[in-house]
């Protein structure tokens, strides 16, 4: 981007800018030869627009602007705003001895998993305790051989 003086034919230099930090932008161009001055205005939009574009004025590119900052914030979020599972109601089944310790024997990375169908399995049938019995009739019955 540049700016010519029209009656000299020459290029204007840059004289100042200011960031007043409103969002607004300031740059002040000088004819090197009759010193007569242009500003440039932009209004908060355009200024975003200057800065996404990483457009030089004076030597520095525009600083990024506040937008940046709101992103962030609603990118982070609030932590467990989507956790996916509320604190184990009363009723859940619980697990006996021999049960908890098959289930330990589970590859930890899908233990959640099979813990969580094996208590379905028992809540829907009203089963209040789970064992190693409980546990065969449920993959027999819905076919998990292997867990
Ligand atoms: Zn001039």
């Amino acid at each position: 981007m540049k700016f010519l003086c029209v009656e000299c034919d020459k290029q204007m230099g840059f004289a100042e800018r200011e960031l007043p930090g409103d969002g607004t932008l300031a740059a002040v161009f000088t004819c090197p030869a009759c010193q007569r001055s242009v500003a440039m205005l932009t209004n908060p939009m355009e200024t975003q627009l200057v800065a996404s574009l990483g457009v030089q004025i004076g030597g520095r590119s525009v600083p990024e602007q506040p937008f940046e900052l709101t992103r962030t914030a609603v990118a982070s979020g609030r932590e467990g705003a989507f956790a996916d599972e509320a604190p184990a109601a009363a009723s859940r089944p619980v697990w006996d001895e021999a049960a908890r310790e098959r289930l330990s024997r589970v590859p930890s990375f899908v233990r959640g998993m099979v813990q969580r169908i094996y208590a379905d399995y028992a809540a829907e049938r009203k089963i209040a305790v789970i064992t190693t019995q409980v546990m065969d009739d449920a993959r027999r019955e819905l076919g998990l051989e292997g867990m």
